[in-house]
């Protein structure tokens, strides 16, 4: 019987369910070991856009992924006393403005993917990779429960500070800050909630945003400019979640609109999910018999609006490369050769954000209301589309149908 090629994907979320389905499609045994206790539900609405919507057709799920839409209709900004200053509501296109017109939960698409991935996929929870040893034939895996367990690769798809790739590549991949720390929570939806995706600015950088869900509850987001570089040296995301609490306590104490619902909420949240945003830049994907995939490899940022997308279109293009070579080091060449102009694309974000969404002055709120009305009126819309629409289709799509 010809030996059944095996891989352990670390992380459960977009990225690696995303592999085990197409990999096990091609006949691939695939285990993913994730480092929370159950698949995580949090976070807000995610885009999916041009190739990635290819992508999802070819694996027979647009319309399980479109059935799961959130129902947001749009983008609106509003000042202090919730008055809209400027709306751009979704297009039917698949790739351009801020709303995609295929939105959905991360929490959903994630259920969606394993699900998806099937029987054949082995899930672990609770558990983590502690040392990987490449044996040059297959890989060694050390698990922080103790286990021991050899596979023909690896792949990281353990997020924008994988500690995976931290094991593989030491400090070779390196994160370049952006400046700002968001927090994603739950909230009850109340009454003045929309379909919209509300989104409200405070001088000093701060910003408040609301979107609807499909549960009967809202998705709010609060994010944060940092200016002073020695903050963001002390990163948020190293703090405690009660710290982080607290430190929004703070932070968001005088903001208006809806910050003070926000707080409120905060003491009770259960799902609650903070990062300090930034850029992945890794010389090369690939060492050995590990690969890194999604986040991990080139995390693009929730700014630019393409995380989900280059993490859908990724595992396709990675998981149909090594259903085509009989050399992993080849299909890992291939990979390289199909996605880096992609992903350079996806992270060359328009000048100056995020800081240029998120003033810190009056005056720079003004300024940013005047632009945005202009950039909403018709006779001008498309190029307000044009600002908030990713490079999504940049690519073209390798056919692997012939493989599986
Ligand atoms: C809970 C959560 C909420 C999010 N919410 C949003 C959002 O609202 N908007 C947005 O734009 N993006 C959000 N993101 C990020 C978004 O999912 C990614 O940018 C994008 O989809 C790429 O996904 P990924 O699978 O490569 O990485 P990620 O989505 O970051 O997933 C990485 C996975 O690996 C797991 N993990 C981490 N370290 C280890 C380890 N050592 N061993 C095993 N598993 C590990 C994590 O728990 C996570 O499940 C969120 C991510 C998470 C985990």
């Amino acid at each position: 019987m010809p030996h059944q090629p095996t891989v352990l994907i670390s992380g459960a979320s977009i990225a690696g369910p995303a592999l085990a389905y197409w990999l096990g499609r091609y006949g691939w045994g695939c285990t993913i070991v994730e480092r929370a206790p159950e698949l995580r539900r949090g976070g807000q609405n995610i885009d999916i856009r041009g190739a990635a919507r290819e992508v999802l057709r070819r694996a027979g799920l647009e319309e399980t992924v479109r059935a799961a839409n959130t129902g947001e209709v749009g983008t609106r900004f509003l000042s202090k006393d919730g008055a809209i200053v400027a709306e751009f509501p979704v297009r039917a296109s698949e790739t351009g403005g801020a709303t995609a017109e295929l939105e959905i939960l991360r929490g959903d698409l994630a259920e969606i993917l394993v699900e998806a991935s099937g029987e054949q996929t082995e899930y672990i929870y609770g558990d983590q990779i502690t040392a990987v040893d490449d044996l040059d034939d297959r890989v060694e895996v050390t698990f922080e429960h103790g286990d021991r367990r050899e596979f023909d690769l690896v792949i990281a798809a353990d997020g924008m500070r994988s500690s995976t790739r931290e094991l593989v590549f030491g400090d070779e991949a390196s994160i370049r800050p952006l400046g700002m720390e968001m927090t994603y929570l739950t909230v009850a939806r109340t009454e003045s909630d929309t379909p919209w995706w509300s989104w409200y600015n405070e001088p000093g950088g701060l910003a408040v945003t609301l979107r609807p869900d499909r549960y009967g509850t809202t998705r709010a987001v609060l994010s944060s400019v940092i200016y002073d570089t020695r903050q963001a040296d002390a990163r948020g995301d190293r703090r405690s979640t009660a710290e982080q609490k607290a430190w929004l306590h703070k932070q968001f104490a005088n903001v208006g609109w809806q910050a003070q619902r926000i707080l409120d909420a905060l003491d009770d949240a259960s799902d609650m999910y903070f990062e300090t945003i930034g850029q992945v830049k890794a010389q090369t994907w690939s060492r050995g018999r590990v690969v890194l995939a999604g986040d991990a490899a080139w995390c693009a940022s929730p700014v630019s609006g393409m995380g989900t997308s280059l993490s859908l279109v990724g595992a396709y293009v990675l998981a149909g490369e090594l259903a085509a070579h009989v050399h992993h080091e080849d299909a890992f060449a291939g990979y390289e050769r199909i996605m880096r102009p992609y992903v350079g694309q996806a992270q060359q974000l328009p000048p100056g954000v995020p800081q240029i969404a998120n003033p810190r002055t009056r005056a720079g709120l003004a300024a940013l209301h005047v632009a945005l009305r202009a950039a909403s009126a018709p006779l001008i819309g498309r190029l307000g589309a044009k600002f908030f629409t990713p490079p999504a289709d940049k690519i073209d799509l390798p056919d692997y149908s012939h493989l599986g």
